[in-house]
């Protein structure tokens, strides 16, 4: 048990913030953790559960003091919380972020952070599909991605916000921030896209069907509704601030997905054989680095 910053505030109350909590109360990283959220209603819960030392109704209030700042809210809310912290971060602090985009949010944050404040965007590649101060859990990090992209961030700030994200049970990598993007909209954005649109499908369909989609959904379609139950307005921000490299992915699949839809018209089972080996050894290879299961939802506060 180390403490790595005396205070820390978490700016906005969600999954994340709330995992992060937890994370940090399991590994003592923190001497006190304020906590700021938008409604009313979150910043109760946040109360009624202990999520933070003391819940302030304001985000300036709560980074008063802070040695470490966590904007932990959708990417479309980040400059509007930034402009609202800038006025009371102390020198020497670090502001960081946990957008699931990174340029947009470099943009949007970068242009507030006042001299002498030092800024290292970062993303955890942690998630499920639920939200709220609830939903939070200490184990969410653990043996996950954590990306940093600190694009010449003052490096003391940059090594101790990599020890912090270790210390939470992450593992860490640099990387810049358009290079992030990109593999972003392969990895998790397009996946998303393409979960919500079936799922979109299968419902036009079960009006036809009636409730047999929902009757003899097999574990492809089940996998597919869990995601695309993620929440609303994250994955809108996420699309509109990530949109050249999701529409880039996005035409390259389009394209495979026309060939695909050639070989079935033509019966061209040695090209669907071929390509079906080749992605199952994409799945080999994801299960040999360890990062095959969901985020295991054990562990819960037993409060929450
Ligand atoms: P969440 O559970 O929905 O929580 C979002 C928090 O932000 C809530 O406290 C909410 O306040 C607050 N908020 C929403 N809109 C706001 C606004 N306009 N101004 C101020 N505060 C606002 O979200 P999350 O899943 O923790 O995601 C937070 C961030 O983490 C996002 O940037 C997302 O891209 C990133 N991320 C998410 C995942 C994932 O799988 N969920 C994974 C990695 C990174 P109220 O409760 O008061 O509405």
């Amino acid at each position: 048990m180390t403490v790595m910053y005396d205070r820390v505030a978490l700016i906005g109350l969600g999954l994340i913030a709330s995992s992060m909590f937890w994370a940090m109360k399991r590994a003592g990283l923190a001497g006190e953790v304020t906590g700021y959220a938008r409604s009313e209603e979150t910043r109760d819960v946040a109360r009624e559960i202990g999520l933070c030392d003391r819940v302030y109704d304001s985000a300036a209030e709560a980074c008063e003091g802070a040695d470490l700042i966590v904007l932990c809210v959708p990417i479309g809310a980040m400059d509007t919380v930034a402009r609202e912290i800038a006025g009371v971060l102390k020198k020497g602090a670090v502001v960081t972020d946990v957008g699931s985009v990174k340029r947009a949010v470099i943009d949007a944050v970068g242009p507030h952070i006042p001299k002498g404040v030092h800024f290292v965007p970062g993303h955890p590649l942690a998630g499920t599909e639920q939200s709220g101060p609830r939903s939070g859990f200490a184990e969410l990090f653990d043996n996950r991605w954590c990306v940093l992209t600190p694009e010449g961030a003052d490096k003391d700030a940059t090594a101790k916000l990599r020890s912090y994200w270790e210390a939470l049970g992450s593992n860490v990598d640099e990387m810049d921030a358009d290079h992030h993007d990109l593999v972003l909209a392969v990895t998790s954005h397009t996946p998303h896209l393409i979960a919500y649109t079936m799922v979109g499908v299968a419902d036009d369909l079960s009006r036809v069907t009636d409730t047999e989609v929902v009757k003899f959904s097999a574990a492809g379609f089940r996998d597919f509704t869990r995601i695309a139950a993620s929440d609303p307005t994250m994955w809108r921000d996420v699309f509109l601030n990530n949109k050249d490299a999701t529409l880039e992915i996005l035409g390259r699949f389009t394209e495979e997905l026309f060939a695909l839809q050639r070989a079935i018209r033509q019966g061209d089972g040695e090209h669907l054989h071929e390509y079906f080996t080749r992605t199952r050894s994409i799945r080999r290879g994801i299960i040999e680095a360890g990062q095959d299961t969901d985020a295991p939802n054990f562990g819960r506060n037993p409060k929450q």
